[in-house]
C-alpha cells in the first residue's frame, strides 16, 4: 500500500487489474498442473487396472484350462471304469455260468462215485475182516502163569507182527523147536504204531453205505486186553467202565462212527432223517437193555428177548430206543448205558468184559412218495427199499412212537403226511467178549460158567460166518441169542467188518492163533461172493 500513496485512482485501478491478471494467470497455471497431475495419475492407475485385469483373465483362462482337462481326465476315466465294470461284469457272469457247470458236473460226479463206491464194496464182498495189532504194553509182562523166569521173559516177547499192511506175521516158537512163521491175510492189517485215525479212515466208506439203504456191523473180535474196547470205544476211563469222551484223538470207531453219521445226514434234505439208539448187553445168553429206566428214570438193565417178525427179520420187542440229535448227546447216552455192563476181572486183564456190547444206531429215512427212490443211486437199491418200505411202511409208523424226544423231526409229526414213507437202517456196533480159552483165564464157577456161555456164542457167530461162507442153505442164526440179535447186519444185503484184534506177546499165541484162524473163516465168505447176488436164502436162513 505504501507504494500507491500518491498514486492516482486510475493508476491504482489499473494496477490492481495488472494484479488481478496475474494472480488469473498463477490460479490457471496451478490448475492446469494440477490437472496434469491428476490426469497422469489416473492414467497409470488405469494402465495398472488393465494389465490387473489382464493378467487376471489370463490366469482364469489358465485355471478353467486345467479344470477342463481334470474333468475331461475324470470322464475318461470314468469311462474306463464303466468299461472295465462291464469286463468284470461280463467275467462274472462267465464264471457264474462255469461255476454253475463244475456244480452240475460235480453233482454227477458225486452221484457216479456213490454208484461205484457201492459196486465196489459189493466186488470186496459185503464181509471185510482188517486186523489191529496193539502194542507191547507194561502189563505183558506181568506174571499170569506159574512159568520159569526164563519162559516168562520169552513170553513177553513179540510174536505177531504187521508184515505189510494185508499181512499179519506170527512167529510160532516153541522151547527145543525151531520157530516156524505162519502168515494171514486180511483186507487191512494195522500194525501196532497205527492211530485211532487211521483205522477208523478204512472204517468210514461203510457208513456211506449206511445213508445208502445198507444195514452195517462193526465187531471188534479178540481175546480179553487185545483193544477191543479200545479201538471201538476208546481208553476206558480209570476205575471205570464209561470211556473218556474229552480226549478226541483217542477216540474209538463208535463215537467216530456216530459223528460222521450225524456229518453224512446234516448234508441231506433236513428233517427227513432221525437217529435212534439202543445199547444191549449179551451176557450169559441173556439179552439186557443197557437204556432200561426204572420209573424213577434211572437207568438199570432189563431182560429182553429176541424174535423173528414176519417179515424174517430180527427184533426185541420193547427194547429202548432213545433218539439223539448230535453224537455228544449219543456219546453220553452210551457212557450212562456202559456203567451197567456186568464185568469179572479175570487173570488176564483186570477190566476184562464178560459180556457182548452191542450199540445200535437205527437211522429212520422219511421219503415222501414221489421222490422216494432219488434218495438211492443205483437203480437196484431203490429197488429193494422201495419195496421194503412199500410194505413195512405203517407197521414202522405205529413202533416208531417209542421213547423218542421231541425235535423238529420227531415221529409223531411225521404221521400226518399221508404220502410219506420211512425205511429203517441198522449200524450195529459190537464190542464182543473175550475170545480167550477156559484154562487161559483159569477161571472157575460162576465165571466159568459164563466163559463158556462166551465161547458158545463166539463158536455160533464162526458157525454163521461159515454158513454164509458156504452159502449153505440153512444159516444157524438162532443158536445164540448173539447171532440172532446180528442177524440182519450179518446176512443178506448188509455189510460186516469184522476188526481182529491181536496181543502181539508170545504168551498170547494161542489166542491169536484162534483169533486169526477165526478172521481167515469169516474172510471166506467173500470169495463165494460172486454168487452172493443170486442166493436167495441169506436172510431168512435159520
Ligand atoms: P479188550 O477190550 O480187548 O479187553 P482193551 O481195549 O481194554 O482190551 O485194551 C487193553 C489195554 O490195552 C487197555 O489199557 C488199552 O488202553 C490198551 N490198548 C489196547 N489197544 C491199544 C493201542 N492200539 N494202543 C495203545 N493202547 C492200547
Ligand atoms: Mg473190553
Amino acid at each position: 500500500y505504501q507504494g500507491l500513496a500518491g498514486r492516482s485512482t486510475n493508476e491504482v485501478l489499473q494496477l490492481y487489474a495488472a494484479r488481478g491478471q496475474q494472480m488469473k494467470l498463477q490460479r490457471s497455471s496451478v490448475v492446469t498442473q494440477l490437472y496434469a497431475a491428476v490426469k497422469k495419475r489416473l492414467k497409470q492407475d488405469l494402465k495398472s487396472l488393465h494389465s490387473f485385469t489382464l493378467e487376471l483373465s489370463k490366469d482364469f483362462q489358465r485355471q478353467s484350462k486345467t479344470c477342463l482337462y481334470q474333468v475331461l481326465a475324470a470322464v475318461q476315466r470314468i469311462q474306463l471304469q464303466n468299461e472295465a465294470m462291464q469286463m468284470f461284469q461280463i467275467k462274472a457272469f462267465d464264471l457264474e455260468q462255469s461255476l454253475q457247470e463244475v456244480t452240475e458236473r460235480y453233482e454227477k460226479e458225486k452221484q457216479k462215485r456213490k454208484a461205484l463206491h457201492n459196486s465196489l464194496i459189493e466186488l470186496r464182498g459185503n464181509i471185510r475182516v482188517h486186523c489191529r495189532i496193539r502194542p507191547l504194553l507194561p502189563f505183558d509182562d506181568a506174571a499170569g502163569h506159574l512159568v520159569s523166569q526164563d519162559r516168562q521173559r520169552n513170553f513177553s516177547e513179540k510174536a505177531a507182527y504187521a508184515a505189510d499192511d494185508e499181512t499179519v506175521l506170527v512167529k510160532c516158537s516153541r522151547p527145543g523147536h525151531a520157530s516156524i512163521n505162519k502168515t494171514f491175510q486180511f483186507e487191512r492189517v494195522y500194525n501196532d504204531l497205527e492211530s485211532q485215525d487211521a483205522v477208523f479212515a478204512d472204517v468210514a466208506p461203510l457208513l456211506t453205505s449206511l445213508l445208502d439203504g445198507y444195514n452195517v456191523c462193526i465187531m471188534a473180535y479178540g481175546q480179553t486186553g487185545s483193544g477191543k474196547t479200545y479201538t471201538m470205544l476208546g481208553p476206558q476211563l480209570e476205575g471205570n467202565l464209561a470211556f473218556s469222551i474229552e480226549e478226541e484223538s483217542e477216540l474209538g470207531i463208535i463215537p467216530r462212527a456216530t459223528e460222521e453219521v450225524f456229518r453224512l445226514i446234516s448234508e441231506k434234505p433236513p428233517g427227513s432223517y432221525w437217529v435212534e439208539v439202543s445199547v444191549v448187553e449179551v451176557y450169559n445168553n441173556e439179552i439186557f437193555d443197557l437204556l432200561a429206566k426204572d420209573s424213577y428214570g434211572k437207568v438199570f438193565g432189563v431182560k429182553r428177548d429176541v424174535v423173528t417178525t414176519r417179515e424174517g427179520k430180527s427184533d426185541v420187542p420193547s427194547l429202548t430206543h432213545e433218539t439223539v440229535e448230535n453224537a455228544s448227546e449219543f456219546l453220553h447216552l452210551v457212557n450212562k448205558g456202559l456203567q451197567l455192563r456186568v464185568t469179572h476181572p479175570t487173570l488176564v486183564h483186570a477190566h476184562s468184559s464178560r459180556s457182548h456190547l452191542v450199540v445200535t444206531l437205527t437211522i429212520t429215512t422219511v421219503v415222501f412218495g414221489d421222490n422216494f427212490g432219488t434218495l438211492w443211486d443205483d437203480e437196484q437199491t431203490s429197488q429193494r427199499i422201495n419195496k421194503e418200505a412199500s410194505c413195512t411202511f405203517p407197521q414202522k409208523i405205529r413202533d416208531s412212537k417209542s421213547t423218542s424226544s421231541s425235535g423238529a423231526s420227531s415221529p409223531v409229526q411225521l404221521e400226518a403226511t399221508e404220502k410219506m414213507k420211512q425205511v429203517k437202517t441198522r449200524l450195529q456196533l459190537v464190542d464182543l467178549a473175550g475170545s480167550e480159552c477156559v484154562s487161559m483165564s483159569g477161571v472157575t464157577g460162576a465165571a466159568l460158567r459164563e466163559t463158556s456161555f462166551i465161547n458158545r456164542s463166539l463158536s455160533a457167530l464162526a458157525d454163521v460166518l461159515g454158513a454164509i461162507a458156504e452159502q449153505r442153505a440153512h444159516v444157524p442164526y438162532r443158536n445164540s441169542k448173539l447171532t440172532h440179535l446180528l442177524q440182519d447186519s450179518v446176512g443178506g444185503d448188509a455189510k460186516l467188518l469184522v476188526m481182529l484184534c491181536i496181543s502181539p506177546g508170545q504168551k498170547y499165541l494161542t489166542e491169536s492163533m484162534q483169533s486169526l484162524g477165526f478172521g481167515t473163516r469169516a474172510r471166506q465168505v467173500q470169495r463165494g461172493q460172486v454168487k452172493k447176488k443170486n442166493f436167495p436164502v441169506l436172510s431168512k436162513g435159520k
